[in-house]
């Protein structure tokens, strides 16, 4: 394949200013795919450069026009499904069911956007209620203006879609960093801009690692405001970057998330909510419930249902039929795993499943999915987050013990609650201290709702209405009379 060498700045292909190249590789075959560049931050003064000349055309249009883009946007992501859906497996990894439903995702998200660039419109010049005689006020809703986003690896199209949709319903113009480690599936957003005519200069999309874009990105006085999703030590990097220059940042970062099963579930149904929260796409999601937290009088059923269902998962080629888990999507994210399992041995956990009880492909990034059960919680792999499909439990005397142990952690991205009684959930959800708690369910992941973390999981909001506040600039005009 074509080595991926040029920058898309201003709906043209240039060729980056880095001659450094870093390779792209099949995690299933462990074959190189191609090779992308590092990108220089040339480009980056580049394509910033292209998002200020494209930002007064760009919001000036109307919501409604620029949702009109958004919607096109995701016609041609429709059209496009199963072809990117391979592509992204490819290139990362995870079975082709899962790659669909990010596709599904990203083409939900899209649509919403433009929904929701329309409904901008009727909120524009809104009155304010005042306790003032003779005075009014309205409020609009301005583009941040020229924003960074940068993106990780473990859901390709998707966490990008997330910050290019809402922002350019915004009316902002953008400059994309996806990851180095998944440029192939990303590419495909420069090439929907170009078939769909978005004005020149609105949506830039550079390849790079950290040094060659990421960096000088955040750090480019030309950016009004950086949205990331990745790791806490580089999102701590980047808001050190945005706080020289005092501009905002979103966000959205690790997790160490609990899932809760009270003595009133049914451990079978439980087991397939378990599974679902941490080896789905090998257990490389922000959201992973890694921590399972087990009512005492049900753990031992609980546990047992688990190891007959980590037993039965098919590992293989992701782009077969009935494989349930992919390799991990890099050697340098299986070797980061496998770090902790060795930490687990010296540790002594209690083991119910690990690389003992099963044969892995031979060739691939293969990780078994482990389960530890009894896990002290000063244990590192209680409390770090792993990125792999690593799960550990304990189990608790009562609801409370529970909720101060899923509470325990510096992360607050999400969690799950399983239990019979929908008042109870309840109960615990509102004591959680997380952005998202599911209540007897898979993670749903809806454009709807807000996703994003408390405590160190993060800053700000993604979807739903805060996606979008998020590149907005709030304004109010003040004054004698009628402002209509
Ligand atoms: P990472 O932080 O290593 O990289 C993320 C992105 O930042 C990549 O594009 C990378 O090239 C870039 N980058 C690297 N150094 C940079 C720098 N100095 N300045 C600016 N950008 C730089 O993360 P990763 O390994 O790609 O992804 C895994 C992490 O992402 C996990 O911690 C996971 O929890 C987190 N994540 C969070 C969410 C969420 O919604 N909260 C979603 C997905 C992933």
């Amino acid at each position: 394949m074509t080595p991926l060498i040029h920058q898309f700045i201003d709906n043209q292909w240039v060729a980056s200013a880095s001659d450094r190249r870093l390779p792209v590789t099949n995690p299933y075959t462990e074959a190189l795919i191609t090779e992308v560049t590092t990108g220089h931050p040339y480009d980056v003064n580049d394509a910033v450069g292209a998002a200020q000349r494209a930002l007064p055309g760009w919001q000036g249009l109307t919501g409604a026009e620029r949702g009109r883009y958004l919607e096109r946007f995701a016609e041609i992501l429709s059209r496009r499904r199963d072809e990117l859906a391979r592509l992204s497996v490819t290139n990362n990894g995870k079975v082709l069911a899962e790659a669909n439903l990010d596709l599904d995702d990203a083409i939900a998200c899209y649509r919403y956007y433009a929904q929701q660039a329309r409904a901008l419109d009727e909120r524009q010049g809104e009155r304010v209620r005042l306790e003032v005689e003779g005075v009014e006020a309205r409020c609009y809703h301005d583009p941040v203006g020229v924003v960074g986003l940068i993106t990780p690896w473990n859901f390709p199209l998707v966490t990008s879609a997330w910050k290019v949709a809402p922002a350019l319903a915004a009316g902002c113009t953008v400059v994309l960093k996806p990851s180095e480690v998944t440029p192939l599936p990303e590419r495909a957003i420069a090439e929907i801009a170009l078939e769909m005519e978005l004005p020149a200069g609105v949506l830039n999309l550079l390849f790079g690692d950290g040094n060659g874009i990421g960096a000088p990105l955040s750090a480019h006085p030309g950016i009004d405001k950086v949205s990331f999703t990745g790791s806490n030590r580089v999102g701590e990097a980047v808001m050190h970057a945005a706080a020289e220059r005092t501009i905002g940042v979103s966000l959205e970062l690790g997790g160490k998330s609990p899932i809760l099963v009270m003595e009133d579930a049914d451990p079978d149904q439980a087991a397939d909510w378990v599974m679902a929260g941490i080896y789905y796409n090998a257990g490389q999601i922000c959201s992973a419930t890694s921590r399972l937290l087990v009512h005492q009088n049900v753990a031992e059923p609980l546990y047992a249902a688990l190891a007959h269902r980590i037993d039965a998962l098919e590992l293989g080629d992701p782009l077969a039929e009935g494989i349930d888990m992919g390799p991990l999507t890099s050697a340098r994210q299986r070797d980061a795993v496998r770090g902790y399992l060795t930490i687990a041995d010296q540790e002594g956990l209690v083991v119910v499943r690990d690389a003992r009880h099963r044969t892995l492909p031979k060739k691939g990034y293969f990780l078994a999915p482990t389960l530890y059960r009894d896990v002290p919680t000063s244990s590192r792999l209680w409390r770090e987050e792993i990125f792999g499909p690593v799960l550990c439990a304990r189990s608790v005397a009562d609801e409370a013990e529970a909720i101060a142990l899923a509470n325990d952690t510096v992360f607050g991205l999400a969690a799950t609650v399983i239990c019979w009684d929908p008042q109870r959930a309840r109960r615990i959800g509102r004591q959680l201290k997380s952005g998202s708690i599911w209540y007897n369910s898979e993670q749903l992941v809806l454009p709807q709702t807000g996703w994003g973390g408390f405590k160190r999981s993060g800053i700000g909001r993604e979807l739903g209405p805060w996606g979008l506040q998020a590149f907005l600039e709030v304004k109010h005009v003040i004054g004698p009379g009628d402002l209509g």
